[in-house]
Order: C-alpha cells, then structure tokens, then sequence
C-alpha cells in the first residue's frame, strides 16, 4: 500500500535569519573578491578558515555544550552552510566531520571519544573521512569485505577502502569493518573504527586524481593494521544500524543541491541586466527550482531538529538536488553569453568537471530512487 512522503512547510525562525548577515559579512571580510570560488562543499581545503568558522562557532553548532557545542537549532546550522555553500567558501575541511561524524560520535561514542574528538572538531583543528566504499562495495555497502580480527587491547585490520574524500589531509577516518564472518543476515557481524589517519602503522594513503586533475580522494589500504579498543566506536556488530543513521545528515543539507550555485551567480552577473531571453528564462526557471529544493531541505531541517530520522525524506532531497546541480551547468553551457569575463568561464568549466560525480557520491541515483520507491511502499 502507497504512503505519502510529508515535508511539513517550515519557517525559519528569526533566531536562525539573524545569522545570515553575520556570515555574509564574514565571508566578505576573509575572503578575497576574484577568487575561483566553489558551492561545491568537498572542493576547498582550507584548515585556516575552518579554524576561524570554529572560533566563531559555527563548527559543531547543535552539539551540547559540554563537548564545546554551540547548543544551536539545526534551523541556525542551516543557515550557516547555506550562507557558506553560497558564497563558495572553502568548507571541505571540517565539512564531514561537523556534518556527520560528530553528530555519531555524540550518538554512539564513548564519554572518552566524545570528550576527547568533540572539542577538537569545533575549533577547526580536527578533520574526518568517510570510510564505507571499497573496489567492489560502493552501493551494496553490507558487503564490504575490509575485516578486523580480534587480539589483545584491540584489532587487526585488512583489506581496502576506495574513493574515501580528504583521506590523505583528514586526520581520522569513521569505518565500516566486518568483525564476524557473513552469514544469512548481511548486515550483522559490521562494526564502526575510528581509524587514525596520520599515526596508524599499516595503514597507505593513494590519492587518485579525478577528471578535472584534482586530488581529492583517495586508496586506503589496510596490511595488518593495529587498531585500538578505545576506537571502536559503537557496539562490536552493531556497525549497520549506526552506519546508516548517518544518512540522514549526510543526505539531507543544501550540499546536495547548491554544488554548482556559483555559476549560476556568475552568469547573473555576466548577463548583468541586459539578458537575452532564453537567459533571463534559463535563470528563472533555476531559480524556481531552487525555491522549491531549498524548502524541502529546509523541511528535513525541521524533521532533524525534533528528533526524526529523515532518512527516505533525504534520499528524495538528494535525488532532486543532484539532479538539478547537475542539470545546472548543462543549462548554462548552451545559453552562455558570448563575451563573458575570465572568473565565469573559468567556474562554468570547473563545474562541468565535478557534476558527474553530484550524483555519485553519497550514494547514487539508482540507489536513491530504490530507497524512495520502498519509503513510499511500492516496492
Ligand atoms: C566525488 C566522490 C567522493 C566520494 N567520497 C567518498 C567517501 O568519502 N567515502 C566513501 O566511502 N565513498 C565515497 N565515494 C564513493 C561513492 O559513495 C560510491 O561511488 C557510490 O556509493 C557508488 O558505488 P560504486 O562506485 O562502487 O558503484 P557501484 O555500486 O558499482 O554502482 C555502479 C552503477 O550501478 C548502479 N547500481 C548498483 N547497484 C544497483 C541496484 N541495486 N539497482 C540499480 N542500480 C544499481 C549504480 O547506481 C551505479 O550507476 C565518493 C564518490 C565520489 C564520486
């Protein structure tokens, strides 16, 4: 029997819309005027920005105060990455861990983890990957094979992760290991490391080089690397049901729609006010879209922010957002103006390299759209 999927409409509240010109003059203040900038969150490494987001607390912004947390609405995060995503800013640091690590360190960490990471997070100074995907094992992702066996004071680990972003800059990296043999249930026997990226023995970092010449991801192979009790994360076997609850905050936030943004500012810009009229059409039909996309995001906000696990109501976020930041640069390639400055050529061309991966990484479109399908009860 079909169910409906309900996004309850959801206001932002003035708390959270008092924060938008503060970083809006933030951003203004740091960083300069021609730079190429990127909507795109994993492009843009810049510990030193993630320091100064972090000295004004807009890293780790829902977490408790105790662990250093600014003890915020996700309404008021929302806000913030929105504003930063926008203006291009160089997030990729901190992106993943203030995104996601951090909220399953507070869920599932020990008291010894969280007083120990969670700080260090918030003020800029600690960066984590994601480590799930492996050569055969993106979209299944029950069959990883990568797999720990148990010794004294820890574990021993094998086997290979792929595509793990910023692996070869972050400093840790949350894993999904099999602890047990595969047996009838699939998603038993899978555990949750915290893998320290930099002081590990056994442990090989490869970046590989994507189409537009970046080095952003990377081989991690693990040869009889040591692992520490103390970086289990979680219970031993419990790795699915705690993988999975990341979804919801890695599916969900305007990432997935505002990756190609910039362009779509720097072609508003080109056309000035003077536009042709397939331009001024193109442009606002993207901005329609964006409305639409945005409000939605913003519904999931408010799901994340009472408590829910929005993890179906994501995927469609994700679905529709990479699909439109993918369509985006598309569009603007066939209507671009034909005398245009240096800083739109040079966006609309970076765009174009990255908008393959949009709808790879994170999970894929196929995979989405199955997830959507069951959510709704038609399969
Ligand atoms: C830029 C980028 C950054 C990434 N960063 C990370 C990271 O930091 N950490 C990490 O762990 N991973 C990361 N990934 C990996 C990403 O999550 C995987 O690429 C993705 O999950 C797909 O897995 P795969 O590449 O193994 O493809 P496969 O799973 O082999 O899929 C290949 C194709 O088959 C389709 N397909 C697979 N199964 C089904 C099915 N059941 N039904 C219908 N179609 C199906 C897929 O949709 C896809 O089109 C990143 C990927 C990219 C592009």
């Amino acid at each position: 029997m079909a169910q409906a999927l309900t996004f309850d409409p959801v206001r932002l509240p003035h708390e959270a819309e008092a924060l938008r010109a503060e970083v809006r003059a933030f951003v203004a203040d740091t960083l300069p005027d021609d730079l190429l900038r990127s909507s795109d969150f994993g492009s843009g490494h810049d510990p030193e920005f993630s320091r100064a987001l972090g000295s004004r607390g807009w890293i780790g912004m829902t977490w408790p105060q105790q662990y250093g947390g600014g003890g915020r609405s996700f309404f008021e995060r929302y806000v913030v990455t929105e504003e930063l995503l926008a203006a291009g800013a160089p997030v990729e640091a901190h992106w993943i861990a203030d995104r996601q690590s951090g909220p399953v360190l507070l869920r599932y960490g020990t008291e010894e983890q969280r007083a120990f990471f969670l700080p260090r997070i918030v003020r800029g100074e600690c960066f984590f990957s994601i480590g799930m995907s492996e050569p055969d094992s993106g979209s299944d992702l029950a069959s990883v094979r990568t797999s720990a066996q148990r010794v004294q004071g820890g574990w021993v680990v094998n086997g290979t992760k792929l595509w793990t972003s910023g692996a070869h800059r972050n400093h840790y990296m949350i894993t999904l290991i099999r602890t047990e043999p595969q047996g009838d249930n699939r998603h038993a026997g899978l555990s949750q490391f915290i893998i320290d990226l930099k002081g590990s023995e056994g442990l090989t970092v490869r970046p590989i080089a994507n189409m537009a010449g970046d080095e952003d991801f990377n081989e991690v192979v693990f040869e009889d690397c040591f692992v520490p009790d103390e970086h289990l994360l979680g219970s031993a076997g419990n790795g699915w049901e705690q993988v999975t609850s990341e979804l919801g905050y890695e599916r969900s936030g305007p990432e997935r729609f505002l990756s190609s943004f910039r362009l779509l500012v720097e072609l508003v810009r080109a056309v000035g006010d003077a536009p042709e009229p397939e331009q001024a059409a193109a442009i606002g039909r993207l901005a329609g879209h964006l409305v639409t996309l945005r409000k939605m995001s913003i519904s999931v906000a408010g799901m994340l922010q009472s408590n829910h696990n929005p993890v179906v109501e994501a995927a469609l976020v994700k679905e529709l957002g990479n699909n439109f930041e993918k369509e985006l640069p598309e569009v603007i390639r066939l209507i671009a103006p034909e005398r245009s400055g240096r800083l739109f050529r040079r966006t609309l061309e970076d765009t174009l390299l990255h908008a393959p991966s949009f709808s790879l990484r994170g999970g894929t479109r196929e995979i989405l759209r199955g997830m959507i399908a069951r959510g709704l009860g038609l399969r």
